[in-house]
């Protein structure tokens, strides 16, 4: 009995025993199954955090990690008293590559560049893609700004070779923009948007080659960012006011039209003039309900001296390449004529030689369809780019203005006299009236009267007019 009892419990014993042995093993199988996971967890966890801070086209740091790594950089300049730099690189005609050969071709330029870059610059720099083409390089710990000339040299040099692509050989350059800390900025956004404001410059400057901001940048682009805020106001405030400018007869010096030439009355900054405000407005849009507004108000004016029994004359109104492409262009033309009930041979239109010379059968569809509403076409400081002399004469255009430079001239340069001379006659010869631009000298005037200009326009005469002075003029001027 107790036998049979010791062995049941020794049984019992080695079953527990052989229990506990295999809820150990899988004890053991859980936890190391655990440990995988929390392992796999953490590197999708690092994975995540990786592509949430690295370009995934480059492997370069994004504009996530830039910031706070620029934060960083901040921190240490500060601490070290030392300077930093930063900067901000763009590639000059990428566009266009990205444009023509197509992404996958744009996306290879990329990666090479930031190949080329991460073997120019040291381990210590901090190279990122701050998005598109642009890239932004951290320079820390620096004594003065001649450490920072030598690696914008060594980053444009990076462009020297030509990038090999489908067996063809692309050369590209790049224009670099630099912002130093703490002059430029203390955070990382003051220091990107000043370099940003350098890069710019160095585009405009030519491109391949790097600036340092300057505080005239600087201020020229706080009051580029203050007036478009304001510019967009404008006109429901009232503030926009236009010039009239008289345009006389060469044959018997009558008032035969004037041009309406904008200001904007800021409250604060007083007379604007259009030659600061309208690349603005042409750069944000606001240019559409700026000019829409030229028109109609110039549309009534006209209007307005007829009605009051006034001598008939033409408007010339300004437009901006962005008008120009608007497709609703001719529309609004037609109706704000309609509305206002002008005859449209009181209204000219002015476009610059530029938009004039681009893209030469929308142009010219336009431009015809124009003539057929009765309105007429004017070219705007020509000379001053590059017409198509054989183009120009398919042009259903009326009047030609010759930039005031070559009146400028006259007197003085025998080229411009050659050239002013050139315009009236080339002008006349394909059927199209002149009016000589920004006349302001007796001499001047007879030199255009003696080559057969038709018409004069300036100081000499008179400057842009408010509309009373300009309303007096009509009144007591043409006889
Ligand atoms: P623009 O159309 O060539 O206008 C002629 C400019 O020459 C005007 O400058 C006028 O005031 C100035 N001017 C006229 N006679 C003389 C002169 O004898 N001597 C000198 N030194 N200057 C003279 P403003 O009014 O400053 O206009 C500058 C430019 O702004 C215009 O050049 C035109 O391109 C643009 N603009 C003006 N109003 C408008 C507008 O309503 N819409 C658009 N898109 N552009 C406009
Ligand atoms: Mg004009
Ligand atoms: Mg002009």
């Amino acid at each position: 009995d107790v036998s049979n009892e010791i062995n049941g419990m020794l049984g019992a014993l080695e079953r527990s025993q052989l229990f506990l042995s295999k809820s150990e093993s899988a004890l053991k199988k859980a936890i190391e199954k655990l440990q995988d996971e929390v392992l796999e967890h953490e590197k999708t966890q690092e994975q995540i955090k990786y592509i949430a801070y690295h370009d995934t086209l480059t492997g370069l740091p994004n504009r996530n990690l830039l910031n706070e790594l620029l934060v960083h950089s901040i921190t240490l300049a500060e601490r070290n008293n030392k300077c930093m730099a930063v900067l901000f690189l763009d590639i000059d005609g990428f566009k266009m590559i990205n444009d023509s050969k197509g992404h996958g071709m744009g996306d290879q330029i990329l990666q090479e560049v930031a190949e080329r870059l991460l073997k120019t610059l040291r381990k210590s720099d901090v190279i990122a893609r701050h998005g598109g083409d642009e890239f932004i390089v951290i320079i820390e710990e620096l004594d003065n700004c001649s450490g920072v000339e030598l690696i914008a040299n060594k980053i444009i040099n990076c462009f020297q070779e030509p990038f090999h692509l489908e067996n063809q050989d692309y050369f590209l350059t790049t224009s670099v923009g630099v912002a130093v800390y703490p002059a430029d900025g203390q955070t990382p956004d003051m220091l990107i948007k000043n370099a940003d404001i350098a890069m710019y410059k160095a585009k405009e400057n030519g491109k391949n080659q790097y600036l340092f901001c300057t505080p005239v940048m600087k201020d020229v682009a706080n009051e580029t960012m203050e007036l478009s805020t304001n510019l967009y106001r404008a006109i429901e405030k009232n503030e926009l006011e236009l010039y009239y400018q008289p345009q006389l007869s060469c044959h018997n010096n009558q008032i035969m039209g004037v041009e309406a030439l904008i200001r904007w009355r800021h409250p604060v900054m007083g007379l604007i003039s259009p030659a600061k405000f309208i690349p603005i407005a042409e750069k944000t849009g606001l240019i559409l309900p700026i000019g829409e507004w030229v028109l109609r108000t110039a549309c009534q004016q006209n209007k307005k001296w007829q009605e009051q029994g006034l001598p008939k004359i033409r408007m010339g109104v300004n437009l901006s390449l962005r008008q120009f492409h608007n497709n609703d262009l001719l529309n609004l033309v037609e109706s704000v004529l309609k509305e206002i009930k002008l005859a449209p041979q009181y209204l000219e239109l002015e476009i610059t030689e530029t938009i004039a010379m681009k893209e030469k059968s929308y142009i010219i569809n336009t431009l015809n369809a124009f003539r057929q509403i009765g309105v007429s076409i004017a070219i705007d400081d020509f000379g001053t780019e590059y017409s198509s002399l054989s183009y120009l004469k398919h042009l259903p255009v009326d009047r030609l203005k010759v930039a005031m430079q070559f009146i400028r001239g006259i007197g003085i340069d025998h080229k411009d006299e050659a050239l002013a001379k050139g315009i009236i006659v080339l002008a006349k010869s394909i059927g199209m009236n002149v009016i000589a631009e920004g006349v302001e000298t007796k001499e001047q005037l007879e030199f255009l009267k003696n080559h057969n200009c038709d018409e004069i326009q300036g100081y000499y005469f008179f400057k842009p007019l408010i509309e009373a002075e300009m309303t007096k003029l009509l009144i007591t001027y043409n006889k």
